[in-house]
């Protein structure tokens, strides 16, 4: 199978936090396109420089690699877990620096996600976006152990204070997942300034009307117009080879 694959991304201070802490970075390679969102933790310092060091490290360690695989993406990841710890000791001012690191490997073998914290990737489906991450955080646990609703979860306190990150501690337990793909699928990964500002209805709704640049200036807006109260980063994977037509007439 032949895959085109394009990935446009953007990402945005919002309108209430004075910095942005969120970093996304995208590759194309010979061997498939990976996009990587990144959303800080700890403190006006700390969170910023950590989101910038997954990045600068998943750069490093994937830009110039001449083969990928599954476990080429993982200790990428938890390269980039241990350089935010290092990096982190020793300097007060970056105590408890952190961050989310979601990175998809999209090939026409499928999809690979290595995930920690609560950045997403969806699937965009006909019907609606299909989640290919769990978000790390205390209220989700809750939730899927049945301690709490989604109604509950999403009210919840805790609901922001993550269970995983990259940065805290020397070793980090990395989420992985293959999935497969298919002819003019497409592929969000996004932080969570857009999933609790827009409702997924609402954002499957903009993706079936833009594709591409636009689709994620759409959904830009769409947080903006909600109060824009956090930093928002989106990226869209799309796969732009012709789907076949049965040629049955
Ligand atoms: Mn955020």
């Amino acid at each position: 199978m032949d895959v085109a694959l394009t990935a446009v991304g953007a990402t945005h201070r919002g309108r209430v936090r004075s910095q942005n802490q969120d970093q996304y970075w995208i590759a194309t390679q010979p061997w498939g396109v990976v996009v990587a969102v990144a959303d800080g933790i700890g403190g006006y310092q700390g969170g910023a420089e950590a989101s910038a060091l997954a990045v600068a490290v998943l750069a490093r360690e994937l830009g110039a690699a001449q083969a990928m695989g599954p476990q080429r993406l993982r200790r990428a990841v938890e390269a980039a877990n241990r350089t935010i710890f290092e990096v982190g000791r020793g300097r007060p001012e970056l105590n408890g620096m952190g961050t989310t690191l979601t990175v998809c490997w999209v090939a026409a073998s499928g999809v690979w996600v290595a995930h920690v914290g609560d950045s997403r990737a969806y699937r965009v489906g006909a019907e609606g976006l299909e989640r290919l991450t769990t978000d790390h955080s205390v209220a989700a646990e809750m939730e899927r152990s049945g301690t709490l609703s989604p109604e509950e979860a999403e009210q919840h306190p805790q609901r922001h204070v993550l269970t995983r990150a990259l940065g805290p501690f020397p070793a980090v337990e990395v989420e992985m997942t293959h999935w497969p793909w298919r002819p003019g699928d497409r592929l969000l990964l996004c932080s969570d300034g857009l999933f609790n500002a827009v409702p997924e209805r609402r954002i499957h709704e903009l993706l079936r009307r833009f594709r591409g640049q636009a689709g994620v200036d759409a959904l830009i807006q769409a947080a903006l117009d909600e109060g824009g109260q956090d930093n928002v980063t989106v990226i869209l994977v799309e796969d732009q080879s012709p789907v076949e037509v049965p040629d049955g007439r």
